[in-house]
């Protein structure tokens, strides 16, 4: 890309690996499905080993199609460097896995996606501590922070009840005390927000949401933003410390996360991600209007007791939401009124869809605590305000009139 003008978010990804050059002129990305990399020089072999120059050792530690999605993740949200994975939690996985030791503590906002509160429970029994506090105040994070600290771990907009973490305070805490902050960013995607302007030091993306789309592939990633200084980072081991501070972090992470624990993205799902990419901006201006209007509605009805959105001005971090993101998100989750099933509700309606997925350009509506957070029981789901008949909406692109009308049919029979 002609780094004199400053592209859009929209241009930056359609064009940015073609102005790179494509093989062949090719428009996409080829899809390279060889596991190995063969050099006329041994020499040159050894050499990549060594990390003396660029080139590819073995699939497991990444590829073309890859590289080439990891810099349009990179160019979205702004970074330094990504690193890509077969899935959002292999991602996360991957910072337990790489950064974290036993005998160091992590603060974890207690309002999280059902399998990375499962993955802190792992962490746990393996000798790393955790408190999970409400992190919609920065008070509670401080009040948790101790001297083994290394990371704090928020959601932007928490999946499913959507809170908004204290997202700016929280990141100018870590950067006082040099803590890594970490920011899962999948509900608001870099397109409504990117965490490098809060000092996140490292932000998770479940590309298999928003940023693929259209259902049809798992992925994730991490990518330094390059506000963290790694050098006041206690894990980093000296082999890794052989680039600028700057790398550290992502050189550890790819031999450490990616290519010891092996949650290789596969180049297929890579250039179907990339595809959906391109539409990224497009789709999330049809579902966050989808998703403002249709949170606008259930709040009106008086069958419903209560709709947890930020785009809503009753929500509690409305204000936050507002300043900090372009819009409120595509996801919303609601009750109905005591006595109404919410199975009953979610049979009526004819084009959502009962499933257990976000980002997806169909509407997909999921009774929480009796599928996703079915297993962590009811005390924990009570302590992350999660009420038994909790529906979860993930909104969808399809025409506002049709959506509105299949969850007003769906209510009158209520
Ligand atoms: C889905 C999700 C993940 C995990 O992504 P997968 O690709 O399904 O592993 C992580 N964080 C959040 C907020 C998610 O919604």
């Amino acid at each position: 890309m002609n780094d004199k003008k400053h592209y859009g978010f929209t241009t930056t990804i359609l064009h940015g690996d073609r102005q790179k050059g494509i093989e062949h002129g090719s428009l996409h990305k080829p899809i390279h499905t060889s596991v190995a990399f063969g050099y006329a020089d041994a020499r040159q072999l050894a050499s990549v080993f060594q990390g003396k120059e660029p080139g590819f050792r073995y699939g497991r530690q990444g590829n073309p199609t890859i590289s080439a999605l990891e810099e349009k993740v990179t160019k979205m949200e702004q970074g330094v460097g990504t690193i890509c994975f077969a899935t959002g939690m292999g991602a996360i996985g991957a910072v337990v896995q790489a950064l974290l030791r036993a005998g160091d503590h992590v603060v974890s906002s207690s309002f999280l996606f059902g399998n990375t509160n499962s993955l802190w429970q792992t962490a746990m029994s393996q000798g790393i501590g955790v408190s999970f506090v409400d992190a919609t105040d920065v008070a509670n994070v401080e009040a948790a922070i101790t001297d083994n600290t290394r990371v704090v771990f928020v959601e932007t907009i928490a999946n499913p009840r959507t809170q908004v973490a204290d997202l700016k305070r929280i990141g100018e805490l870590c950067k006082a005390r040099g803590i890594l902050y970490v920011v899962d960013n999948t509900m608001t995607t870099p397109y409504l927000f990117q965490p490098k302007t809060v000092h996140a030091g490292l932000v998770v993306n479940a590309l298999t949401k928003s940023i693929g789309g259209h259902g049809n592939a798992l992925g994730g990633s991490l990518t330094d933003t390059g506000a963290y200084d790694w050098t006041r980072f206690a894990n980093i081991y000296e082999n890794y410390k052989k680039a600028a501070p700057l790398q550290w972090g992502l050189a550890q992470i790819r031999a450490k996360g990616l290519r010891d624990f092996g949650a290789s993205l596969a180049p297929d799902a890579a250039h179907h991600i990339a595809v959906g990419a391109e539409t990224l901006a497009l789709r999330m201006q049809r579902t966050t209007a989808n998703a403002l209007a249709l949170a606008g509605l259930l709040e009106k009805d008086e069958r419903v007791a209560a709709v947890y959105y930020p785009g809503l001005t009753s929500h509690p971090q409305h204000a936050i939401s507002a300043e900090l993101f372009r819009a409120h998100g595509s996801l919303l989750s609601f009750e109905l009124k005591d006595g109404l099933d919410c199975f009953d509700f979610l049979n009526r309606l004819k084009l959502a869809v009962p499933a257990s997925n976000l980002g997806d350009n169909r509407t997909l509506i999921i009774p929480v605590a009796h599928t996703i957070f079915y297993e962590m029981g009811p005390e924990r789901r009570a302590s992350m305000g999660i009420a038994e008949s909790l529906i979860r909406v993930s909104v969808g692109i399809e025409d506002t009139d049709d959506l509105l009308d299949d969850f007003c049919t769906a209510l009158e029979g209520c």
